[in-house]
């Protein structure tokens, strides 16, 4: 984008202000002008746009000490919905969600172990349709976060490790059935977006570990996001263990839930830490101080300023979240020993919230262009139009 050109101003001021609503609960049309340096006449303008898109509202006005009553103008939360689904491992869920993430509605389809791109793309279609059809409120979008290279279009799945797909067009199928725009995105992309999105992660640099049946990263760098070419969960830890893509000695044949799960019975790692079993608690144990030496591994080469594990299995109980931390700290070179090392403030929803966030993003508030917008040019604000 290039800010001299008027009208890219105006949106990229536009985005501006819609931000700065979902931000605070109301602000007056001088609270926005003096918050985001804009000059009077062009704030109003821009939020007679939005009043007219129907995308914020005027609410009661408030008494001012010098006895002023500015009308305050508020985003209105239910003024357009996304759809997110995330097609995971064990399962896909389909949330509803408004302007502020709240999921008004919700729907989870357990996922084959091997799924057939047609006809579990059918399935996915079909619960999109039936999520969507009834809607009274218009729909912005649907994102869909997949493991798996995404095309840069964001329209096809051009590989999936773990299920064989080769070049699937899913956005483009699940837009021709809902009449909706439709974007897939990597689903620990889309965890890390809704890390900031709605669990506030301010922190620049960070290494993000989605720590499920399967384990992958990704390492945020200022508004960078790399994910797609990383393989964290296929460092060799081990000297022997058959990982499932074909090398030995993998984190992921210690790790991760499918490996756990292989080792006791087929039990989910939810169903396996309720046992309380001493092989089990071993295992679970072992587990832990291979991430922890993956992790040291992860921080000594990317000198980030904070490791956050999100995904199913970074929820076990808080004693093996100590036993990483501890087993880190001890073996991380000193330097890097001091450096937060946290659970994902979303729990169990990362997965969930990760393609909403995504979608609220991409659809609606395009927060990431404006801060990699601001990220170019962080000394002065953005240019005003006129
Ligand atoms: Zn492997």
């Amino acid at each position: 984008m290039k800010f001299s050109q008027p009208a890219t101003a105006r949106t990229v001021n536009r985005l501006r202000v819609l931000n700065l609503l979902d931000a605070y609960p109301s602000l007056s049309r001088s609270d926005i002008a003096r918050m985001l340096a804009l000059n009077k006449p062009s704030t109003s303008e821009i939020v007679e746009q939005l009043l007219g898109e129907q995308l914020v509202e005027e609410q009661g006005k408030t008494v001012q000490r010098n006895g002023r009553r500015p009308t305050m103008v508020a985003l209105k939360h239910d003024a357009r919905l996304v759809l997110g689904v995330d097609l995971g491992t064990r399962t896909a869920s389909f949330s509803l969600s408004d302007l502020k993430g709240n999921l008004l509605r919700f729907e989870r389809l357990p996922t084959p172990r091997q799924p057939d791109a047609k006809e579990f793309g059918q399935l996915v279609i079909k619960t999109c349709m039936k999520l969507t059809r009834i809607s009274s409120i218009p729909i912005a979008g649907i994102i869909v976060s997949c493991g798996g290279t995404i095309s840069e279009d964001g329209n096809t799945i051009l590989n999936h490790e773990y299920w064989g797909w080769k070049d699937v067009p899913l956005a483009k199928a699940i837009e021709m059935h809902t009449k909706l725009p439709t974007r897939l995105v990597n689903h620990v992309k889309a965890m890390v977006q809704a890390e900031r999105w709605f669990g506030n992660e301010t922190t620049k640099t960070f290494f993000y570990v989605n720590w499920g049946e399967h384990i992958s990263s990704a390492w945020v760098h200022a508004n960078t996001i790399s994910c797609e070419r990383t393989r964290f969960g296929h460092l060799p830890i081990a000297p022997t263990g058959l990982c499932r893509c074909g090398g030995i000695g993998c984190l992921e044949t210690i790790a991760a839930g499918w490996a756990l799960s292989e080792k006791h019975q087929g039990l989910s790692v939810k169903q396996l830490q309720q046992l309380n079993d001493d092989a089990v608690v071993k295992s679970l144990s072992l587990a832990c101080q291979a991430m922890a030496m993956a992790l040291i591994a992860a921080s000594a080469v990317t000198g980030c300023e904070k490791i956050i594990l999100g995904g199913g299995i970074a929820n076990l109980d808080d004693r093996y979240l100590q036993l990483i931390q501890d087993f880190y700290r001890e073996h991380a070179h000193h330097a890097l020993a001091e450096i937060p090392l946290v659970r994902s403030q979303l729990k169990d929803r990362s997965s969930v919230l990760g393609s909403v966030a995504s979608a609220l993003d991409h659809w609606v508030f395009h927060r990431s262009i404006l801060e990699t917008m601001q990220g170019l040019d962080q000394e002065k604000p953005l240019l005003e139009t006129e």
